[in-house]
Formats: C-alpha cells, structure tokens, sequence
C-alpha cells in the first residue's frame, strides 16, 4: 500500500468531464477575468457560508491583504495573530506595512491562546486575526469580547475551514471579515490559485470590489491606490461546480478524523483537541510526538507520506527576523513546530486506507 498525505488527482477524475464541459463553455464565452462564473460563484458561496456577502480574488494571501485595507489598518499599526499559522497570515499584516504580533497557541486546541491576547494589546492594535487551524475552528467567541472590550477588528482565517462551524454557524460570518484561500490543495480547491472574502457589512464589500479592481468605480478613473487581485472566470465556474460536492468531501474528511480520533490509541502520539462547539472540516489531521523523524520514518516504511503542517512558527522564520524573536518566547507553537505530523486526510482515502494508517500508528514504539 502507498498512501500520499493528499492526492488531488483523485478528485479531479470523480468530476472530470463536468469540468472540462466547464472549461469550454468558459473559454467560447470569453470570460476569462471577473465576469458572469465568479459573481454566480460568489452567490453560491456567500449562500454555503450563510454570510450576506461573499467576494472572489485571487489567492487567500491577497483576501487577507484586502480585508486589512478595506478596515483601514496602515504603516505604524499593530494585528495580533497566532505564532503558529501558514506564513501568509503574517504577510497580510506586513503588506499594509503594519506590525505582526504573535501570541502563542494553546496547548491543546493548537488554536491561539485567547488568555494571552489582552497582554499583547497596546494603544496601536487595531485588529486580531483569528486561524481556523487545520480546519477547526478558534474559540470565536472569547476572541470576539477582547476585540469588543478593546474596540478591534476581527478577521477570520478560515483558509483552511470552508464548511467549519463554531456552535453551528459556519466560519467566516463571525468576524469583521473572513478570508477564504482556494489553492488547489484545500477542502475546496480551484485549479489554480484563488481566494475569497466573506462579509455582512456592504461598505466593506463596496470597498473591496474597488480595491481588487485597481481602485475603479468606473472604468479608467481610479479612485484610489488599487490592486489587480481579481479572481478568474475559469475558477469561479470550476468552484461553482465543486461547492456543490464540498458537504459530501468534508463529511468524508470527518468521518476519517472521528476514525483517527477514536481507533489511534498509542500513548506517544497527542491529537487536536476538539472542543465541543467545534465542527472541523479536518483540512489536515495533525499529531504531535517526541520524535517525529522516527515516526515519520516508521510511516514510510510502511507506505505512508507524511508532511509537516508548519516546521518553523511565524517568528522564528528569517523573515521576521527583524522583530526581534528568539526561541523560547512561544513554547507551544514552537512544541508544535518542532513535532508536528499531519496524516493522510483527504476525501478519497478509502476505508482500508484509513485502517491501515490507524494499525501502522498504533504500532509505532
Ligand atoms: C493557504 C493559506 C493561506 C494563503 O492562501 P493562498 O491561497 O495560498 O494565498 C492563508 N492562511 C492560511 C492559514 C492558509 O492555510
């Protein structure tokens, strides 16, 4: 048995030739940027993530970097985000030249640690961005408070969590602004790169309709500085028609994880605490254990790939060098940089897949 950690292709085959029909009905219509496929896409999203308002771009980078202007946070500002996250939570805080402010991720959620944001709160804080990491969401709620108590802006994360509900509401429809990625290998994937936003205010929809469209209201008259972030037509239709099947793939993510949560019994391996408000959509399953390498290694062996889901925390990257971080200012996203494995979790996993990555786990000593 060979079992990849993620394999798209699989997918793709399931709904190969109602792509492709996809695909030439696109280009004989000559829709090729915005247009017709992705305001049809953002309805139906906007629809799935029962939010008022759902906009495409792009990449989930430049989402992040759209909500971040549309709230109006600049040079001199300061965002609070989780240590542990895809680099691109950061990179968004950076573009508006404001300044990343990691706190630490709780031990157990692997979420960021909501009793450590007040300390990290100073008079330039405008916002927080919450990581609904591996696709389970953060404690919304504790988040939302402190930002209220403090007067900030949330933004929410969900990359990883389209379809996640935190207390039966979906991801996205709780902060300011929820900021979707659909790279090609997230629960819902784009063949190519694109990104979404999600919102319940029409000024901020306004607003970042302008700004992914080079600051125009009206064509050729720019009514500030914009950006070309919007999303292909090619990829709003391609994600019309996989929305349609993403409740089915993400329930089969979740009955894999509760499979991985209830039948991996071996003491050297922890896994993500799931708290009872939460409804993961399991973009990755990750695992901690002391020696990863050797886990890791053991897995080969037995024909299973593995990935680390992130190696090195947001503060610890040569990028950020400049903060001037060292190791030791947030154990537990460094704890989990340094022993995290993510196991095979896609939808297509078979069921003697799943088995045999459950009996190689539980043998591992
Ligand atoms: C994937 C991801 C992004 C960035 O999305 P891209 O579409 O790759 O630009 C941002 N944040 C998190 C948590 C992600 O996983």
């Amino acid at each position: 048995m060979n079992i990849p950690c993620l394999d798209i292709n699989k997918q793709y085959l399931s709904i190969k030739a109602e792509i492709l029909a996809k695909t030439e009905e696109v280009f004989d219509s000559n829709a090729f940027s915005g247009g017709p496929y992705v305001a049809a896409f953002e309805k139906d999203f906007a629809a799935f993530c029962e939010s008022k308002f759902s906009l495409g771009c792009n990449n989930g980078t430049t989402a992040l970097h759209l909500a971040l202007l549309a709230l109006g946070i600049k040079s001199g500002d300061e965002v609070i985000l989780p240590a542990n996250t895809f680099i691109a939570t950061a990179w968004a805080i950076s573009y508006v030249g404001a300044i990343p402010v990691f706190v630490d991720n709780d031990p157990n959620t692997w979420e960021i640690d909501v009793n450590q944001i007040e300390a990290k709160i100073t008079s330039k804080t405008k916002a927080i961005i919450g990581v609904h990491l591996y696709g389970q969401p953060f404690d919304i709620d504790a988040v939302r408070s402190i930002a209220e108590k403090h007067q900030l802006f949330v933004v929410e994360d969900a990359a990883q969590a389209q379809g996640a509900r935190y207390k039966g509401k979906p991801v996205g429809t709780f902060g300011d602004i929820g900021c979707f990625s659909f790279y090609p290998g997230k629960n819902l994937g784009a063949f190519g790169e694109a990104g979404g936003l999600t919102m319940q205010d029409e000024s901020y929809a306004k607003h970042i309709m302008r700004l992914r469209n080079h600051g125009m209201e009206q064509r050729y008259y720019h009514e500030e500085i914009g950006y070309n972030y919007r999303m292909d037509g090619l990829q709003g239709a391609i994600l019309s028609i996989k929305l349609k099947y993403l409740a089915n793939w993400n329930s089969r993510r979740k009955e894999i994880a509760q499979k991985y949560l209830s039948q991996i019994v071996n003491p050297l391996i922890t896994m993500q605490h799931q708290p009872v408000w939460s409804d993961s959509v399991f973009h990755l399953f990750v695992v901690t254990t002391p020696d990863r390498e050797n886990f890791a290694a053991f897995l080969a062996k037995n024909g299973i790939q593995v990935g680390y889901h992130y190696p090195v925390p947001c503060h610890l990257q040569n990028a950020y060098k400049y903060l001037g971080h060292s190791t030791g200012d947030f154990p537990n996203a460094e704890y989990l940089a340094a022993h995290c494995v993510s196991l095979p979790m896609f939808a297509e996993l078979t069921d003697e897949e799943v088995s045999h990555v459950i009996d190689i786990v539980n043998q591992y000593k």
